[in-house]
């Protein structure tokens, strides 16, 4: 019976977390534009809760890591990521942040997961607003306690038992 209770508790709060989330724009390079435009009235993320951004990281949830990432800068976000609370976030936003995009060279670090966990990969150069749409409900889920695939269009794992 105690168990029932937790499990229902534990989906309460999943579903509370998953439409309040503040996140955290570290934004550094052209997928910024994108950015702006994914928070613009027209793709209303206020719909997912997720439309307030909070530019401290002890009030923020979930970081996004907005465009390339430099050596220099990957110490900043990782001392940003340390200071967040948890239950916290990470989505890494365009082709650079999720693995350097087509910048081979000694400079940029090749994906933010090199320095912090990511939950949430967004592809593309920049990335379609759409698809971070999507990547927002995807990482929905997993708050609220579903198991997802992490990449849009991989398959999702076994659903839970
Ligand atoms: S993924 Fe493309 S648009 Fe985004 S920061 Fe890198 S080069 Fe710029």
């Amino acid at each position: 019976m105690m168990e029932y209770f937790t499990t229902r508790k534990d989906d309460l709060v999943g579903w509370v977390r998953k439409f309040s989330l503040f996140p955290y724009p570290f934004v550094t390079a052209c997928c910024g534009m994108e950015f702006m435009a994914v928070s613009s009235t027209l793709y209303d993320t206020d719909r997912f809760g997720a439309a307030l951004p909070r530019f401290t990281p002890r009030q923020a949830d979930l970081l996004m890591v907005v465009g390339t990432v430099s050596h220099k800068q990957a110490q900043v976000i990782k001392k940003i990521y340390d200071q967040m609370c948890e239950p916290k976030w990470v989505m890494a936003f365009g082709a650079c942040a999720t693995s350097g995009g087509f910048y081979r060279n000694y400079a940029v670090l090749q994906g933010v997961d090199k320095v912090i966990p990511v939950d949430i990969y967004v592809p593309g150069c920049p990335p379609r607003p759409e698809s971070v749409i999507d990547a927002i409900m995807m990482l929905q889920d997993r708050i609220a306690g579903d198991r997802h695939p992490i990449f849009p269009g991989e398959q999702p794992n076994p659903p839970k038992v």
